[in-house]
C-alpha cells in the first residue's frame, strides 16, 4: 500500500464513523523521512505531528516550501519550550503550569498569535505516565486559560494500548466527559485529541475531533522513535 492509499483508507474510516462531523487527521511523522512526508502532502495531507524537537526542526527546514501545520505531540523538555513555542502551531501534551507559562511567554515575546494547546490527561493514573490526573485537570485548565500566549483548545490522552474495544471506548468516553464537565464550568473547549493507529475507530466513535495517526499512514517507523 502507498502512503496515498493508506491516507485514503484512514479518511474513509473516519468519515464513516463520524458522518457530518469534522475530525482532523494529524499524520504522525516521527521516524519518517521528509521525502515520505512530502509524499503525504502530495496526497492532500497538511497536518503533521512530531515528537522530537531536533528531528522536527530538520524536517521543517527540508519542507519549508510547503504550508504545513505542525503539531508537537511529544514530551516537552523545559530547555526546548522556546523552540516548540516558535515552530509549531499546536502543542498537545501540556501537563503542568510551568511548561504552559514558558510556552506562553516565548510565544508572546515573539509577538505571535496564541499557540493552540491541549492538556494531556493521564486517565489510568499510572505515576510512570505523563499527563495531569483527571481530578487536577480543572485547576490546570483554569490557570492555562489565562495565559496570553496560549489558546487552550481542549484535552489530549495517550491511553495504554489494548485491543479490547470496550476498554478503549471507556477511556475515550472518560476524556469526553472531562471536557464536557470543563465546558459546563464555563470554559469553551472544542478539541478532543484522541485516537492513534491502533484505536482511532473507538476514539472517533466517542467524539474525537483530532486523531494522531502514524503507522496506519506511513507504515512502520524507520528511525528510532
Ligand atoms: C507516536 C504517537 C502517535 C502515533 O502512533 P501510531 O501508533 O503510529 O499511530 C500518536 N500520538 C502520540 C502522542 C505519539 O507519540
Amino acid at each position: 500500500m502507498t502512503i496515498a492509499q493508506n491516507l485514503e483508507a484512514v479518511r474513509e474510516q473516519v468519515a464513516v464513523l463520524a458522518p457530518g462531523r469534522q475530525v482532523a487527521i494529524v499524520a504522525v511523522s516521527k521516524g519518517q523521512s521528509a521525502e515520505r512526508m512530502r509524499e503525504a502532502w502530495q496526497a492532500g495531507q497538511v497536518l503533521f505531528g512530531e515528537s522530537y524537537v531536533q528531528e522536527a526542526m530538520a524536517k521543517q527546514e527540508a519542507l519549508r516550501d510547503l504550508p504545513l501545520e505542525w503539531h508537537f505531540i511529544g514530551p516537552l523538555q523545559s530547555n526546548k519550550t522556546t523552540l516548540v513555542a516558535l515552530n509549531f502551531h499546536w502543542v498537545h501534551g501540556v501537563d503542568r503550569i510551568k511548561t504552559a507559562e514558558r510556552l506562553s511567554s516565548a510565544r508572546r515575546g515573539a509577538g505571535r498569535e496564541p499557540l493552540n494547546v491541549c492538556l494531556q490527561v493521564n486517565l489510568s493514573g499510572e505515576s510512570s505516565k505523563s499527563g495531569v490526573l483527571p481530578e487536577d485537570v480543572a485547576l490546570l485548565a483554569r490557570q492555562v486559560v489565562h495565559l496570553p500566549g496560549l489558546c487552550l483548545r481542549g484535552l489530549m490522552t495517550l491511553p495504554e494500548l489494548t485491543t479490547d474495544l470496550e476498554q478503549q471506548k471507556f477511556r475515550f468516553r472518560a476524556l469526553r466527559q472531562l471536557l464536557e464537565a470543563l465546558n459546563r464550568q464555563g470554559l469553551a473547549l472544542d478539541t478532543l485529541s484522541m485516537g492513534m493507529s491502533g484505536d482511532f475507530p473507538s476514539a472517533v466513535a466517542e467524539g474525537s475531533t483530532i486523531v494522531r495517526i502514524g503507522t496506519a499512514i506511513f507504515g512502520e517507523r524507520h528511525r528510532k522513535s
